[in-house]
């Protein structure tokens, strides 16, 4: 059996324009797309916390929303226990999606205000579980509940969000998402509106019930620090693209491209003597509907090669002298022109 639970080949996620009746005969009715997702192959292996990273508009979010068929590719496959999501009939669909859940980064917006605690857990079992009897149901909410924290569950059932704090609406849907028993959480900024006095205490959770059920997580997030903690392997995402993926020792301690260092020297620590060595690249993320040529990173790189990094795109490919799980995508640190790098030229 393979341990990749989930696999992306070649997945492009392209979303068309929409423009006025003007626009559209000015541009004589050329289309245009916003490229949020443009080409990528990566997988998530059974039981890892796999982190995606990256700045806003980098289309990491977009890739958690693929992962579990919440949208359609545009090209490429996206394969789940080795079963392409595109391909299968409304009814497989319906039985994979068990074995998938989300959590989304504002609690709030995620539960329905109408529904008690306990029904907001309840509900994806009466669509996924319909085997289960009302009692069974009940039973598996309150032990869900004691599992997330919420104790005594019964105390909390029969609540609504608005009467909780935003920390335990957050346990609450987390207890929701593993209702069903999932083998895959993508958890898309899960700690992100959470006060930071609740933060560590809500991945320290997650982690927990990643080992009691059995978990295998998607975790997005912009903030490196907080992939820091709980991550096995890091890809690190930049305009629809993945330039780096390597397991958490490669991606912090001998990171290649020159976006992921420039994102780590970015990460505050409390050590006085820690230098900035390449500060954040100055500027925006470019337009994603019409990307720089070459290496899209090449307005931005401190270290870009007029003639090489602005005309061809470097492909992710292995890095020389790592293991085989450590790619980056720079023309400089992993193929022909190592010898073009400031640092490694200067030593
Ligand atoms: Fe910078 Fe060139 Fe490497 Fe892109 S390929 S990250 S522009 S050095």
């Amino acid at each position: 059996m393979s341990d990749a639970l989930v696999r992306f080949v070649g997945v492009r996620k392209w979303f068309p324009v929409t423009k006025g009746l003007i626009a559209n005969l000015l541009d004589r009715g050329e289309k245009k797309n916003v490229r949020a997702v443009d080409g990528i192959t990566f997988e998530i292996r059974r039981g890892e916390v796999f982190g995606l990273a990256g700045e806003s508009g980098s289309g990491k979010s977009t890739v958690g929303r693929l992962a579990i068929r919440l949208l359609d590719v545009t090209d490429g496959q996206v394969l789940f226990d080795g079963q392409d999501l595109g391909a299968m009939s409304r009814e497989e669909l319906r039985q994979t999606r068990r074995r998938m859940q989300v959590i989304f980064q504002d609690p709030l917006a995620s539960l329905n205000p109408r529904m008690t605690i306990g029904q907001a857990i309840e509900h994806p079992a009466l669509i996924h579980l319909p085997e289960l009897s009302a009692q069974e149901r009940t039973q598996r909410v309150l032990t869900l509940l004691d599992d997330v924290g919420m104790s005594p569950p019964e105390l909390y059932y029969g609540k609504y969000p608005h009467q909780i704090s935003g920390g335990q609406r957050q346990r609450i849907v987390i207890a929701r998402a593993l209702i069903t028993a999932p083998e895959l959480i993508v958890a898309d900024e899960p700690i992100a509106m959470a006060d930071v006095s609740v933060r560590a205490v809500l991945l320290d959770l997650m982690m927990k019930l990643k080992e009691e059920f059995d978990l295998t997580y998607l975790f997005i997030t912009h903030d490196l620090a907080t992939a820091k903690y709980v991550c096995d392997r890091i890809a690190i995402m930049y305009l629809g693209e993945i330039i780096e993926i390597g397991t958490l020792a490669e991606i912090y301690e001998h990171p290649q491209h020159p976006y992921t260092r420039a994102l780590l020297d970015a990460v505050p620590v409390p050590d006085p003597l820690h230098r900035r060595l390449e500060p954040l690249p100055p500027g925006e993320i470019p337009n994603p509907i019409n990307p720089p040529p070459g290496c899209r990173f090449h307005p931005r790189c401190p270290i870009a090669v007029e003639g090489i990094c602005n005309v061809d795109p470097p492909q992710l490919i292995q890095v020389v002298g790592d293991s085989v799980d450590h790619l980056a995508a720079c023309h400089l640190r992993t193929g022909a022109h190592q010898d073009l790098d400031p640092e490694r030229v200067s030593g």
